[in-house]
């Protein structure tokens, strides 16, 4: 782990006794607690409902341009799960109980992720309306004026102030017109600064993104998104698509299975939506634990 070497060393401890762990879940979480605890001498199974490694949430945080980056992250889980031999990649497979139960593991470790949050606001439910997860994982084609509506709600993490910007990049290049509704004083406020700076700058350079900062979404109507701004009054942005990036709330479909398995850890943002970084780190304790 960068910056803790000292701690843990270049190796990690062996297990004292080889377990059989399945990991439900391909994103960091999942993918780092099955690479240390491979590493660690047991047999490993990671089983992913995609088609791919980091085939959730993780996958579409790399589709704004200047994310890309984080395929990389994949990139190294390949190369490293190459090397185990005592760890198998399951795609396109999504666990039940069933299947759990079918494996017959010592220990389960649940890293299943997030779902997009979707608060009760008026009009959510119109067919224009979408989720920022559902948006980039269909590749909606949008065209007009599109709001983003998101950031800041309260338990919202800073996935949701990223998600805002990265979405409102993704539709910019898509020669659209884009309104960004955040709450807070500024967007992406928990971004790290200088990717912040950046990635600010070039959303206000473009000229079809608008950030219009301390909004609040009141209601969401056939003729927009109805705001409302920091002198207290309610205007109407017109809005052919509505983008909701709200950040995520844990997606557990697991939750009554983890009790019947008593070596059951549940990681990353199945436990707490957060940030990538956070999600590794939850992996790499839960493979060191088992
Ligand atoms: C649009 C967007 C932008 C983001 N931008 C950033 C950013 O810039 N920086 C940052 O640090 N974070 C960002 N995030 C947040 C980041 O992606 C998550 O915090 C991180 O991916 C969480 O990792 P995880 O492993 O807990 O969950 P996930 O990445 O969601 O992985 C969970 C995995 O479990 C799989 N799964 C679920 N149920 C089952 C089942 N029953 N059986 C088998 N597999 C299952 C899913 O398919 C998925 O691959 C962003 C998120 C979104 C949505």
């Amino acid at each position: 782990m960068a910056g803790r070497e000292s701690q843990f060393g270049a190796t990690l401890p062996k297990a004292d006794v080889p377990k059989k762990v399945c990991v439900v879940g391909a994103g960091p979480a999942g993918m780092e607690a099955a690479r240390v605890a491979a590493e660690r001498g047991h047999r490993v199974k990671l089983f992913e409902k995609t088609g791919e490694l980091g085939g959730g949430q993780f996958r579409l945080a790399t589709l704004a341009p200047f994310k890309e980056e984080f395929k990389n992250i994949v990139r190294y889980y390949k190369s490293q799960f190459k090397k185990l031999k005592n760890l198998e990649v399951v795609l396109n497979c999504e666990v039940d109980a069933e299947t759990l139960r079918a494996e017959k593991p010592d220990a389960v470790i649940l890293a299943t992720g997030g779902a997009a949050r979707v608060p009760e606001i008026k009009g959510i439910d119109r067919p224009n309306v979408y989720t920022n997860h559902d948006f980039l994982r269909q590749g909606v084609k949008v065209s007009g004026k599109v709001v983003i509506a998101g950031g800041g709600c309260a338990g919202v993490g800073t996935a949701d102030l990223i998600s805002d910007v990265s979405t409102a990049d993704r539709l910019s290049d898509l020669g659209l017109k884009v309104t960004v509704v955040e709450m807070m004083e500024q967007c992406a406020l928990d971004e790290e600064l200088i990717t912040r700076l950046t990635l600010l700058h070039r959303l206000q350079t473009k000229g079809n993104v608008e950030l219009l900062n301390n909004y609040v979404v009141k209601e969401i109507t056939d003729k927009g998104v109805v705001v409302i701004g920091p002198d207290k009054k309610e205007t109407t942005l017109p809005a052919d698509y509505v983008v909701l990036a709200f950040g995520a709330v844990p997606y557990h479909p697991l939750e009554e299975v983890a009790r019947q398995f008593p070596n059951c850890q549940i990681i990353g943002d199945v436990v707490r939506p957060g940030k990538i970084k956070d999600a590794v780190e939850d992996g790499f304790f839960a493979g060191l634990r088992v």
